[in-house]
């Protein structure tokens, strides 16, 4: 793509982010190294006969047995586990690596391919809220890319291009759709469930994300993502409910000048640019009709209600691991949620118990945040209700 094609390591080609990751290759005629899921056999036995990687890799092992029976008529290598995902992540013939994976399993593989100077096209964000510091001090180190393809992380880094000093940044300005739930008090949400939150008004996401969203955990997530990647205190970063989700995001400058991305909500246009970045491509996403749009809107979230972004708000200014044990307590509650454990309004409470219950600490090393994870999944698991 641009002047050179890209050679792709896809980490979770089955899930939403990775399946649009694909239509964007396919069309652009970029090429596939390594493809990585958890356990959908069916679905990576088709893109792998389509895209044609050297390797593939299922994290479950029974899964990867069972591929490989699968593609035994081909040459392509199957791996398992984290070593596989780290063998994909560091495969010599990729330059660049999408990190579609979902959850704190990205943190390694994230981190090897870094260091091998891979571009890194970064779709995970848990992977910069747990690690932000050493994720980013590490590509710097080694002068590793780092690309967001989160769609409002790309909307500031797009709207950043041009200017030279960060100095120049007052505030970055993170629009959020408001999810599901918007406009609901706590009232109404005592009683709502799975099904009520996996309606999504706008983006097609898998169950971890759309959760996150009806929560507004996720726009949390951003703003710790976006103070990591743009390297600006809590004080610049502020959050704008915008229902019609066509501004992606806005920049304001010290001149108090504000730029936005706009667009239709397609995840393969940022997805797109991640690859393309510096040089612009036609892409296969619709392009905006200004004149059909609906009256743009901005409001202030209601941290009272979505108790879970006040938490991560809280944990973003906090130093050490407070935003791992935000982010791990949060991948526990909500897969207790998903299962039709806990109720929705109790994935903020069981939050906020991890982060009043696991001790403070540094978050300099891999395993010092590995373990407040750990001990932050206990901590829920530990008082939820069964
Ligand atoms: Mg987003």
């Amino acid at each position: 793509m641009g002047d050179s094609m890209r050679t792709i390591s896809l980490l979770g080609s089955t899930g939403s982010i990775g399946r649009q990751s694909l239509d964007v290759i396919a069309a652009s005629g970029a090429s596939v190294a390594a493809l990585t899921a958890n356990s959908s056999v069916e679905l990576l036995e088709e893109q792998a006969r389509r895209f044609h990687p050297e390797l593939v890799v299922c994290y479950d092992e029974q899964a990867a047995a069972d591929i490989k029976v699968r593609l035994a008529d081909t040459d392509i290598r199957v791996s398992s586990g984290m070593d596989g995902l780290i063998e994909a992540a560091t495969l010599p013939a990729a330059d660049t690596v999408i990190t579609a994976v979902v959850g704190n399993i990205g943190l390694k593989p994230t981190l090897e391919a870094i260091k091998q100077k891979k571009r890194i096209a970064l779709a995970n964000k848990e992977t910069l809220v747990c690690a932000g510091e050493l994720v980013m001090k590490t590509a710097q180190e080694y002068g590793a890319e780092i690309i967001p393809v989160d769609s409002e992380h790309s909307a500031l880094f797009q709207c950043i291009q041009g200017s030279k000093d960060h100095g120049e940044i007052k505030k970055l300005i993170l629009t959020c759709s408001g999810g599901p739930f918007f406009g609901k008090s706590r009232e109404e949400l005592k009683h709502y469930t799975r099904a009520d939150a996996l309606k999504h008004p706008t983006w097609k996401m898998g169950a971890k994300i759309t959760i996150d969203c009806a929560t507004l955990m996720n726009k949390g997530l951003e703003f710790i993502e976006a103070m990591r990647l743009y390297q600006v205190t809590p004080d610049q970063v502020e959050i704008a409910i915008h229902r019609q989700s066509i501004v992606h995001s806005l920049v304001e400058f010290r001149d108090n000048a504000i730029l936005a991305q706009l667009g239709v909500p397609d995840m393969r246009l940022p997805i797109q640019y991640a690859l393309t970045y510096p040089a612009r491509m036609e892409s296969v996403v619709e392009p905006l009709d200004l004149f059909s749009c609906p009256p743009l809107s901005f409001q202030r979230p209601d941290l009272e209600t979505f108790r879970c972004l006040k938490l991560a708000l809280q944990s973003a200014r906090k130093p050490g691991v407070a935003c791992a044990v935000l982010n791990g307590a949060n991948e526990a509650a909500v897969g207790l949620f998903l299962k039709d454990q806990i109720k929705f309004l109790e994935i903020a409470d069981l939050v906020e118990h991890a982060l009043n219950t696991v001790p403070d600490g540094p978050a300099d090393t891999l395993e010092q945040i590995l373990d407040a994870d750990r001990a932050a999944r206990e901590a829920v698991y530990t008082v939820a209700r069964f």
